[in-house]
């Protein structure tokens, strides 16, 4: 017998009428966007998205503006079946698994960009990459009419990226961001993870692990550039094959910092063969003991 999946709409007028019929009932709606090969990381949104609301949208859209290579999102993972199986056992109401002309259709032509907190970490080296992700967010909120959506802090920049538009643009959606879930050994959970081999994964943690140990370094008062280059130096030198970045941020603007400060994040980005990982964390006392 096959596991009993969710209930999947694909239109934005199927969406529509579902949230209206929701609402006729007095109900609130929580939106979970994500891009489908759905793992425990996605399914803490869905936990967290039931504790606040009535009922809990997750989409799946697999989103071609967000790619700066084609050969990304051709092999980005896709397996609808299975996400739709998951979400009904975590027990989410609805699927909008809408097709790329139902987002983009023939003659569309708008295009959201937020400056300031896109420009560096992963909007350095992937141009048009948060553009993308503020388009089809935008509309996924405008199409859904959600009043909250959840979003992963393993994403961090994407997280801020959609707090700054959604405030600038007075979009009525609370956003709430969601703590990273991880392996038991510190790797965090994504869907590129699939793609590492046996042996690639053993030094995956490294990332998580260095994080952590260049926090310590931090809060014991070590001057950052001596953080910043022993951390690439010791990720290179436990087998990653580059480091796109491995950087001290300010929490709200994004901003780099020269020196430790007490709203402060660590940012890394790095390549295991084609597989890139990114990771971060607060620096704070208490990231250090969990
Ligand atoms: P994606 O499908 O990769 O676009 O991710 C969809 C949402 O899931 C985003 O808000 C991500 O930040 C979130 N997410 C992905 N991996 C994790 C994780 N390991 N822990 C928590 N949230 C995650």
């Amino acid at each position: 017998m096959t596991a009993a999946a969710v209930d999947i709409v694909r239109t934005v007028e199927e969406l529509r009428s579902r949230v209206a019929s929701w609402r006729s009932e007095a109900l609130s709606v929580g939106l979970i966007p994500t891009m489908g090969a759905l793992h425990a990381g996605h399914l803490s949104l869905v936990e967290a998205a039931l504790k606040k609301y009535d009922r809990v949208i997750a989409t799946l859209f697999v989103n071609p503006r967000q790619f700066d290579r084609p050969e990304d999102l051709a092999k980005y993972p896709r397996t609808e079946d299975d996400d739709a199986t998951k979400l009904a056992s975590a027990n989410a109401h609805l699927l909008y698994a809408p097709n790329v002309d139902e987002i983009y259709p023939s003659g569309y032509s708008t295009n959201i960009s937020v400056s300031g907190v896109s420009s560096g970490l992963c909007g350095g080296d992937r141009p048009g990459h948060f553009d993308g992700v503020a388009t089809v967010c935008t509309k996924l909120f405008l199409q859904s009419g959600a009043d909250g959506a959840f979003f992963g802090e393993k994403d961090f920049q994407q997280l801020r990226v959609v707090q700054q538009f959604v405030r600038d643009l007075n979009i009525p959606i609370l956003i709430h961001p969601c703590p990273t879930v991880r392996e038991d050994d510190g790797l965090a959970l994504s869907s590129r993870n699939k793609h590492l081999s046996d042996e690639m994964r053993t030094r995956a943690p490294v990332l998580h692990q260095r994080l952590r140990a260049a926090a310590e370094q931090l809060l014991n008062g070590v001057p950052v550039d001596i953080v910043m280059k022993e951390s690439k130096d010791f990720i290179l030198k436990s087998g990653f094959d580059r480091v796109d970045y491995f950087e001290l941020r300010d929490a709200e603007n994004l901003e780099l910092l020269k020196q430790n400060s007490l709203n402060s994040r660590l940012f890394v980005a790095a390549w295991l063969g084609k597989v890139r990982l990114i990771d971060n964390i607060a620096v704070i006392p208490s990231q250090l003991s969990c």
